[in-house]
């Protein structure tokens, strides 16, 4: 059976939807307290992610160390400290760091 050949772009398209959807899951996890299960839709949706050469969607956050899926207000803690917004991961203890220099520029133009 011939398999038909799809553009990256297509390709791409899939691997979001699908990424979307084992982050939503993921997400479902670590409400329902399911860490181990969570950490596994987190790897999957980056190992899909790697494959097509797509990035996350920025709104889902993930621990990096320990790949469980981060919901702020359950198992994460979200501060703004001096131009980046710290993520402290309460799973593992993890902390990231991510500059917001952008918005604040946006802020000071108004
Ligand atoms: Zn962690």
């Amino acid at each position: 059976m011939a398999r038909r050949r799809i553009s990256a772009r297509e390709a791409r398209n899939i691997a979001r939807t699908r990424m979307d959807r084992l982050m939503d899951l993921a997400i479902e996890e670590v409400r329902e307290g399911r860490i181990d299960r969570s950490r596994r839709y987190v790897s999957l949706a980056r190992k899909i992610g790697m494959r097509t050469n797509t990035p996350m969607t920025k709104d889902r956050i993930y621990c990096r160390k320990c790949m469980v899926a981060l919901l702020p207000g359950w198992n994460c803690k979200v501060r703004l400290r001096s131009n980046r917004v710290v993520i402290h991961c309460l799973t593992c203890g993890a902390i990231q760091r991510a500059p917001y220099l952008r918005e604040k520029k946006g802020e000071s133009d108004e």
